[in-house]
């Protein structure tokens, strides 16, 4: 995600911070400063850390779960109006989803209720003047709960609403299920920004806003996937190509990449082996000339990912969603072809025009 940097790993996830919750932070300092002077800011920032420790560990929660079922969770990022724990793919099993929606929450309950048997006891009373960590602790309290019960409300994407989606998947086919989500999701979000308008809440129509859209976005993944169901990923592939060696000297690299109108050239080493990509623009802004001589493997990025290509054309999306380009290897594991995202693209729209 753009305009967030990382706070570091934990349990296999990098945990990350959108910028705009430092000036979240950075206004509720100066706004509990005015009212209650030093030590007022001091409980509110703690407050509100201590708070979005509770955020991690719901997202955690969710990732803890997805790994039960093999999913890993790459990221998980902090934003002013919640966490976002970006999961490697959805379960699609209902149960599974079920079990990983749940298991935000649950770790809410779970600090709720230990918070509950030590002997604190809801409360907002430090919300206006500055008191001490007893006020924080009610306030951890009643956060928790509120947390529980806002995430559960089924409006889909949110958890309550992946519930929902996972409980319809089990008597409708999933498109038609997740449809149903995003519209009940949908009409909470209608809700959701009339009442934070109605209340002067500004908090309300932002995650209105979020569940609108990202809703959308999910459902439309969807329905690409499924109109793509039937294909492989060798229906999607480029079979004839030049491809390039890693030792090529690049300057005879980018003669050869003049010939054809391809944009994009697999490195393949002579094993079969996919080394990774170079665009035609990469290689003409490279330097040619130097000593040694620069070579085609000097300009490669980030390892590459391939796909078998019986692999159905849906994992495309999985993969392409942060690579230009994937590698399809038969079955003898050498390189056959290749994907772009343009292709991928290209091959929906087809398939939408039928
Ligand atoms: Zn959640």
């Amino acid at each position: 995600m753009t305009w967030s940097f990382p706070l570091g790993r934990i349990l296999g996830s990098e945990v990350r911070v959108h910028g705009t919750f430092l000036f979240l932070i950075a206004w509720i300092a100066v706004t509990a400063f005015s009212t209650g002077g030093v030590a007022g800011a001091v409980v509110n920032v703690v407050f509100i850390l201590a708070l979005f420790a509770c955020v991690v560990a719901h997202e955690f929660g969710h990732a803890l779960m997805a790994r039960r079922f093999g999913i890993r969770t790459p990221d998980i990022t902090l934003l002013p109006i919640g966490g976002l724990a970006r999961l490697e793919r959805m379960p699609d099993r209902p149960g599974q989803e079920i079990a990983v929606a749940l298991a935000g929450p649950l770790v809410n309950v779970v600090i709720a209720g230990a918070l509950f048997l030590v002997g604190v006891r809801p409360g907002f009373a430090m919300l206006g003047d500055a008191s001490g960590i007893g006020a924080i602790l009610a306030g951890l309290l009643s956060v928790n709960v509120i947390l529980v019960l806002f995430n559960m409300i089924p409006a889909f994407p949110m958890d309550g609403g992946r519930v929902l989606r996972g409980a319809l998947s089990i008597f409708l086919p999933r498109l038609k299920a997740t449809r149903v989500a995003v519209r009940v999701g949908q009409g909470f979000a209608i809700l959701f920004a009339a009442y934070g308008f109605y209340t002067g809440s500004f908090m309300l129509p932002l995650i209105a806003v979020f569940i609108f859209f990202a809703g959308n976005a999910e459902l439309g993944e969807m329905a690409a996937r499924a109109r793509v169901a039937d294909l492989s990923v060798g229906d999607a592939m480029v079979s004839d190509f030049t491809h390039l060696s890693p030792d090529a000297p690049l300057a005879a690299a980018a003669e050869l990449s003049e010939t054809g109108d391809q944009d994009i050239f697999p490195v393949i080493g002579s094993d079969g082996r996919l080394h990774g990509f170079v665009t035609r623009d990469c290689l003409h802004e490279a330097p040619r000339q130097g000593d040694p001589t620069p070579r085609v493997r000097d300009i490669i990025g980030a390892a590459p990912r391939t796909l078998p290509i019986s692999r159905g054309a849906d994992a495309l999306f999985d993969v392409l969603s942060d690579a230009p380009a994937i590698g399809v290897t038969g079955p003898s594991g050498r390189v056959v072809g290749f994907v772009t995202q343009a292709q991928a693209m290209a091959l929906l729209r087809r398939r939408r025009a039928r």
